[in-house]
Order: structure tokens, then sequence, then C-alpha cells
């Protein structure tokens, strides 16, 4: 399989990152964070959540940033929803895109939303019909479809059929997440070939996590058998709830530098994107978590486009 000449990436840093953050996070600074992705030529920027704010207590401004956003025409901006009451609170706020999560293990179903990974899809399906009633898109993540904190490894062919239900509700497209971060190549090929049996690989997301240093590798991977869309997170904001002080979100940064160097286009600005994170890392007192972007800043101007 030849790969991909565009990719589209799925900014998380805004909700995956910044909902792990200990102290909170200014509104302006969550809009200005927004902004600048926009205006860096991230696609798409998933902007908050409409959670629990008992249990994301970080996320408890997300109907503000929907409605503050400076929205740029081209520019999807997500949210995550998980009851029908979150979804209203997220439609009346102004959301045009929406995401559901769930899990290809039962250990992290149950731990994550409390529930089964078959009740989930149960519980899903009223949500999912209201919002694509209501003229939304919706898009789905599956989490643990590697290995799972509580379980240990996941079968592709578990993962596959799970793939498959989150679709079946009217998913336009589904992230699959490496939740902890050890997958390798190997077992992201195996996965892949697994999911492409039962939905197409245009509408498969792979979501890494660069806790063991595999992310890009893994992008490597996916991007040969036809993957087309990442998530990633500027600066790698978003540390790992299972392992303290590890790395969370793969840096967006890191994966534009991969792309450019492999000759696919993105639409994103890296002397920008990389300015932006370094900013924002500024910001929340933390270290850059992007490789590429804290060595591009360290370069003379005329260095910065590779
Ligand atoms: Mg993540």
């Amino acid at each position: 399989m030849t790969r991909p000449q565009t990719v589209r990436l799925v900014e998380v840093g805004p909700r995956d990152g910044l909902q792990n953050e200990a102290k909170p996070v200014p509104l302006a600074t969550k809009l200005e964070l927004i902004h600048r992705l926009a205006a860096a030529g991230l696609p798409s920027i998933e902007v908050g959540s409409f959670v629990s704010a008992r249990r994301v207590p970080q996320m408890a401004d997300s109907a503000e940033i929907l409605r503050l956003i400076h929205r740029q025409p081209n520019v999807a901006y997500p949210v995550l929803v998980a009851t029908m009451q979150g979804l209203e609170a997220a439609i009346a706020a102004g959301a045009r895109e929406v995401a559901i999560f769930a899990a290809a293990s039962e250990g992290f179903s149950q731990r994550n939303i409390n529930c089964s990974t078959s009740e989930s899809i149960d519980r899903y399906r009223p949500l999912a019909g209201a919002a694509l009633a209501a003229g939304l898109k919706l898009r789905g993540y599956l989490s643990t479809v590697i290995v799972c904190p509580y379980d240990g490894p996941v079968a592709p062919e578990s993962a596959a059929i799970m793939a498959e239900r989150m679709m079946a509700l009217g998913c336009y497209e589904l992230s699959l997440g490496d939740t902890i971060g050890v997958g390798t190549a190997d077992k992201v090929r195996r996965l892949i070939e697994a999911v492409a049996e039962r939905i197409p690989r245009q509408q498969m997301a792979m979501h890494f996590h660069d806790t063991y240093g595999q992310a890009i590798a893994n992008i490597l991977a996916s991007l040969d058998l036809g993957i087309t869309v990442f998530d990633a997170s500027v600066a790698g904001l978003g540390g790992c709830p299972f392992a303290a002080g590890a790395t969370g979100n793969v840096a967006t940064e890191d994966v534009v530098y991969l792309l450019q160097g492999l000759g696919i286009q993105t639409g994103v600005n890296l002397p920008e994107l990389a300015a932006t994170g370094q900013w924002i890392a500024d910001q929340l007192q933390r270290t850059n978590g992007s490789r590429a972007g804290t060595a591009l800043l360290r370069c003379q101007p005329t260095q910065l486009t590779p």
C-alpha cells in the first residue's frame, strides 16, 4: 500500500491534554491556545468535554469556550459527550461535532465509564441518534485497543468487533487509542489489519501515546497501511494517568515533522505550531513535551523549515 499524500491531524491538546492539568487553566489561555492552533493550520481542534464537571473539573468551562471561540470556516471544533444531558448542553453552546468514547476492554470500560463494553454501545445508541438527528457530526473514540491497564493485552479481533459496533452508531470516523502507549509497530499493524476487515481504513484514525517512545514508529506503520488521520497534542500536552510523570499524547509538532519529511501534506505551519507549543508549555510552567518543537526553536530561523 502506498503512503497517503495528505493527512488530517486532529489536535486534542485543549481537551485531552489540558484535562490532565492539576492546576486550573484560565479560560483566556484556553481560548488563545485554540485560536493559535487554528491559525497554525490545524483542521480539527477538540476544544472541550461535556462530561461531569465533578469528575473532570478542568473542562467545566467547555460551554463558554464553544461560545467564545472565533471560529475559522474550515476548522472543526469537536467536544466530548457521554450523556444526553451533556449532548444537549453541547448543542446549546453551539457544538457542531461531538465525540463519544468507549473502550475495547472490559476492565477499562468499567473503570472509565462504569459499564460493560456492550452496555456502553446500548447507552450511546440514543445519544448518537439524537446527535445525528440534530445535524451534528459524530466521532468515536475507542480506548485500550492494544493493551488495557487492567486486563492486559487486547486481542485485535476484540478491538475490531467494538470498532464495528461504534461505527454502527453512526460515527463518521473512529479514533483507535493505544491508551497506555505500550504498542509497538507489529502490534499496531495486526490491529489495523483486523479492524480493516470490518470498517474502511478511511474511517479509522489512530491515537497514539508516546509513553514508551513508540508513537512516531507506530504512526509510520499506520501510514504504510493506509491510515490518513492521526490525533496528536501540541507540546505533547496530557500526562499518562496510569504512569505518573510519563508522557501521554504524541506531540503534534513531532508528527508534523515526520509527515513533512515524508512529503505528506497537513496544511500545518510547523514553525507557528512549534511556537504555540512552547507558549502553552510556558503558560502551564511545564516542560515542552515535543522533541521536534524544542529542537526547531533552538535552530536559527533559516533552518526552521526542514
Ligand atoms: Mg490521549
